[in-house]
């Protein structure tokens, strides 16, 4: 599974306990269990045991947290590329700083961008179709309460500024999006994987 799907998992998750802990009829209780439970299955058939252990009106949160990080061993990481092919990615950036990532838990990263704040740039490394791809943009040094575009959730958005060289006739087009400054907790807060491929199918060059 992907760390969305996980992010979609535990967020379902804890939507049951909260039920579990403030409604009290046991016939509505059961019908959101049926009802996340189903989800849960269409994300990945292996969590079949975790299904089972989250139907227990008397789990708690840190049960729950247990039971989550042997999920979170399926999640297949994030294939951070060798510096080489980052560089590649982005061959038309000169003097390109990419952050270490030997500390990250990779688990935790659909796509993986970081900001580089003296070019107000943000540079963002994705899998889309099969084939990872460098996209970078501007950054404005304004940021409001807004819903991202890549997350779907509201947060802290700035509004983003594809760079993107056109094939057919050379020239730079520009296209606008609001999203996540802070790109960690965009990762975090994502439940699905829509919006991120929308978002890279709006930046590409066509
Ligand atoms: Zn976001």
């Amino acid at each position: 599974m992907t760390s969305s799907d996980f992010n979609r998992i535990r967020h379902l998750t804890f939507v049951l306990i909260n039920a579990y802990h403030s409604v009290n009829s046991a016939a509505t209780q059961e019908a959101l269990y049926a009802q996340i439970s189903d989800e849960m299955y269409q994300l990945s058939e292996t969590l079949a045991p975790f299904i089972r252990d989250i139907k227990s009106p008397t789990l708690t949160k840190e049960g729950a947290e247990k039971l989550l990080a042997s999920v979170k061993d399926e999640v297949v990481p994030f294939e951070f590329p060798t510096k080489a092919v980052i560089q590649k990615l982005f061959n038309k950036v000169k003097k390109l700083q990419v952050p270490e990532v030997d500390h990250l838990e990779l688990r935790d990263y659909t796509y993986f961008a970081w900001n580089d704040l003296a070019s107000h740039r943000k540079y963002m490394l994705v899998k889309h179709a099969g084939q990872m791809r460098g996209i970078y943009g501007t950054i404005g040094t304004d940021t409001k309460k807004n819903t991202c575009a890549i997350c779907s959730q509201t947060s802290q958005v700035v509004q983003f500024m594809a760079l993107t060289k056109s094939n057919v006739d050379g020239t730079y087009t520009k296209n606008g999006n609001y999203i996540c400054l802070d790109s960690d907790a965009c990762n975090h807060q994502m439940q699905h994987e829509l919006g991120l491929a929308n978002f890279v199918s709006t930046v590409l060059p066509k």
